[in-house]
């Protein structure tokens, strides 16, 4: 039995409710009882010490007995609107979406409440359905409450998290701009990420001059390390070999760390015709090209930089030429990260140079340190394989860090 009602308890609590709530609305309608001013002062009484008790359980974390003390309330005084806010509250945060939604619900229906409780009653439903997965009817209940009062950012901020969400970046873009005049913030940078996404979306169908126009919207908010990503593949696409030289160099030197990544995603497949995609192959290929040969000195000494070279010299099945790159810059270097290491050891044991790799194994050894995964969120710490300009966890945009990972 204890553990029967353990496992049930917010059922059994609904239900206790319901039969309360049908209770109360048949007496009500039948008597139309008033309480005497008596009896109302010791009803505030009892249910001040029923709050005080229901909050020191929820500090306690005892949401189920919390969650009886509300239901005591209920019981003293209907007209407590606090109450069912609360238990609604606790229902969605214990995860029975359903009856978070049926209490929130009622209270929206009720008669004889204040145009402001109602408002407060359809923003918590506009939760619970955004808690619930439900985001169809999240927008359009977080969209119910702007009509009544435009001025709530964390309604707009709602909004735009579940539009970026769902990747519809016109509707991002509309809301990051009301959400920039409600806060009084400056989100340009932003803004000029979803400009991208939205305008990566027409590279990858091949329409480059409607990319292009979207993409100088996106400079036009603020030059983000995406839109210069964006505007090298458009030079690749449909500009002159220099022309992407000159991106991609001034990229590398604002941006070292995204090297590996620039090459990554160059090759990232596009819809377009067989001599357009050829062309994009010829120009790429001659960027990496010129990537490779660049000496300038500031950007030999990123890690990133190097790593990048390595690679794309491997890929090119050009062992010999990341083995003198690796060799002199491990020479220059005295804490080189385990990656690149580890990736001089792997060249070593392809060139058979047997006598270096057991020297190389043992520094490697002696440095290696784990981590978890390549990427990381400076804000909240979310841990990926992959790249992500707006964290999947926090939805901050552009917080990613990296990890040199083995
Ligand atoms: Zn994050």
């Amino acid at each position: 039995m204890e553990v029967w009602l353990q496992d049930h308890l917010l059922a059994v609590v609904a239900f206790v409710l319901t039969v309360i709530l049908g209770h109360l609305y048949f007496a009500e309608r039948g008597t139309g009882i008033k309480l005497s001013k008596r009896y109302r002062n010791s009803i505030f009484e009892a249910q001040s010490k029923v709050f005080l008790n229901a909050t020191q359980y929820l500090i306690q974390g005892k949401k189920d007995l919390a969650i009886r003390e509300f239901l005591n309330a209920v019981d003293i005084n209907r007209e407590t609107l606090e109450t069912y806010f609360a238990l609604g509250g606790l229902f969605r945060s214990n995860g029975e979406i359903d009856k978070a939604i049926s209490i929130h619900r009622s209270l929206i229906a009720r008669e004889n409440i204040s145009e402001a409780t109602r408002l407060q009653a359809l923003k918590e439903l506009a939760v619970d359905f955004d808690k619930g997965g439900m985001l169809d009817k999240a927008i359009e209940t977080y969209k119910d409450v702007l009509k009544v009062n435009r001025d709530q950012y964390d309604v707009v901020a709602a909004l735009c998290r579940i539009y970026e969400s769902i990747e519809d970046w016109d509707e991002a873009y509309n809301y990051r701009l009301l959400l920039s005049r409600v806060g009084h913030e400056n989100q340009a940078e932003t803004i000029s990420h979803i400009l991208v996404e939205k305008a990566k979306t027409y590279f990858q169908k091949g329409e480059f001059i409607t990319c292009e126009e979207g993409l100088e919207d996106a400079f036009r908010f603020a030059p983000s390390v995406t839109a210069k990503i964006l505007y090298l593949k458009l030079a690749l696409a449909k500009g002159s070999i220099d022309q992407a030289n000159s991106v991609l160099f001034e990229l590398l030197k604002e941006h070292s760390m995204y090297a590996s990544f620039v090459f990554s995603s160059l090759e990232e497949p596009f819809n377009a015709t067989e001599k357009q995609r050829q062309a994009y192959q010829e120009r790429l290929a001659a960027l990496k090209e010129f990537f490779l040969s660049i000496t300038d000195e500031e950007l030999l000494a990123s890690p990133a930089i190097v790593l990048a070279k390595v690679r794309l010299f491997k890929a090119a099945e050009k062992n010999q030429e990341a083995y003198e790159l690796l060799k002199d810059w491990l020479g220059h270097n005295k804490n080189p990260s385990d990656v690149l290491r580890t990736e001089y050891i792997k060249i070593l044991i392809d060139l058979g140079k047997q006598d270096e790799v057991i020297g190389q194994v043992g520094e490697l050894l002696n440095h290696l340190h784990q981590s978890l995964a390549r990427y990381f969120c400076a804000h909240c710490g979310y841990d990926a394989d992959h790249i992500f300009w707006r964290c999947p966890q926090c939805y901050e945009w552009e917080t990613i860090q990296f990890r040199w990972k083995v």
